[in-house]
């Protein structure tokens, strides 16, 4: 069942929202050589409990991993895709991008949103490869409209970054959020005509997150059972709003 949300549930997945960018925010201004995927969860850690909110991930538990995720942050560099850890011994390097994704819980309901940022000079593809995946999304949030469907937002995605020579993520997907992080439907960035493809309609929030990978898009999971990576090493982008359905058209809740 997709659970729509009232206009007040509204407001209070706009403060979890907002909390989540201004995190990301700080992050992003941080991210520069010799800064470690460690510094940006002790930031990340403060600014939450500073602003009274739960960390998301932190303790989120999936059978798949059969552990509990230790972390505030996942912090996935090159060619992971998504679930890294964060890490003092991970100094990031130019060249390096590192996908910075994040949740909270404040009262009661929750943010998630995420983004990928380069570390000083990328190269050509590497940049190209995040400018296709953000495009992606902004271009899937267009389609958040009552009256579309859920394979409008997924075929959007999938054709643009298609259309450039990368590939789809097949393994993860976005999903529905409100008072649970992971909500119905789930928000394949893909089209597959054996799933439900629901109407949307008003209420309705979606985290649409786009994992893009530069060559082929099958992945693995590593011995800790949560860092994903490419099978192929190419680099990885991963870029994630939540997106409201309102009687105004996309309403983005993880963005001033
Ligand atoms: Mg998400
Ligand atoms: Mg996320």
């Amino acid at each position: 069942m997709i659970i729509r949300k009232s206009p007040a549930e509204l407001e209070k997945m706009r403060k979890a929202g907002l909390l989540v960018f201004q995190i990301l925010n700080t992050l992003k201004g941080m991210v520069k050589e010799g800064v470690t995927t460690w510094d940006l969860e002790v930031t990340a850690e403060k600014m939450m409990k500073d602003a009274g909110a739960r960390p998301a991930f932190k303790g989120y538990y999936t059978p798949a991993a059969g552990t509990r995720f230790p972390y505030c942050l996942c912090t996935s560099v090159n060619d992971v895709v998504v679930h890294g850890m964060p890490s003092a011994k991970q100094v990031l390097k130019p060249g390096d991008i590192v996908s910075i994704d994040t949740g909270v819980q404040l009262s009661g309901y929750y943010g998630d949103s995420a983004v990928t940022v380069p570390v000083g000079e990328v190269n050509e593809q590497v940049r190209k490869l995040l400018k296709i995946t953000e495009e992606s999304l902004e271009m899937a949030i267009e389609q958040v409209r009552a009256g579309n469907r859920l394979f409008d937002i997924s075929g959007t995605v999938e054709r643009h970054v298609k259309e450039n020579g990368f590939s789809i993520v097949r393994e993860f997907v976005g999903h529905g959020i409100g008072a649970s992080m992971h909500e119905e439907p789930q928000v394949p960035n893909y089209i597959d005509r054996r799933n439900e493809n629901p109407r949307l309609k008003e209420g309705m929030v979606l985290a649409i997150e786009p994992m893009v990978n530069a060559g082929r898009s099958e992945t693995k999971v590593l011995g800790d059972r949560w860092t994903a990576v490419t099978k192929d090493g190419s680099y990885a982008a991963h870029f994630e709003h939540c997106v409201a359905v309102t009687s105004n058209g996309p309403w983005v809740l993880t963005r001033p």
